[in-house]
């Protein structure tokens, strides 16, 4: 099965979770996420200086809101809708799996794949879901 946006985000080893895929810049350091063809977000090197480095799906999630209205194709209301804190410490907004209840500020969040249908296919979206205790 397709992945939604392969290149945010991929299947982790055991197909389970996901992996994000972010940018390493070899001028200064900085893991970029989404991993863009831009350049360095953080210093504005080159892209060539970019690498990809695999990030781990983790996330702490800084609030949320659910959403009623349709959002977009494919995307079946109520949703919820995050601003997360990602590995790499830069602040995005995400789409949290299942019900508001099961959520709260501060929380660590995983990326998990969940399957969704856009048009006729179906395809493995990224969602973000209570972290498991490790
Ligand atoms: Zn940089």
């Amino acid at each position: 099965m397709e992945l939604e946006k392969p290149d945010l985000f991929s299947l982790s080893s055991d197909g389970g979770l996901l992996d994000l895929r972010g940018g390493r810049c070899g001028a200064c350091g900085d893991l970029n996420f989404p991993f863009g063809p831009y350049g360095c977000t953080a210093c504005g090197a080159e892209p060539d200086r970019m690498s990809e480095e695999v990030m781990p799906g983790r996330a702490q999630l800084l609030t949320f809101i659910t959403i009623h209205q349709k959002l977009a194709p494919g995307i079946v209301p109520p949703c919820v809708v995050g601003e997360a804190r990602l590995a790499n410490g830069s602040i995005q907004e995400v789409m949290l799996h299942g019900a508001e209840d099961q959520y709260r500020d501060e929380m660590m969040l995983q990326a998990i794949p969940v399957e969704t249908k856009r048009g006729e296919d179906v395809v493995i979206a990224c969602r973000f879901a209570p972290a498991k205790e490790a």
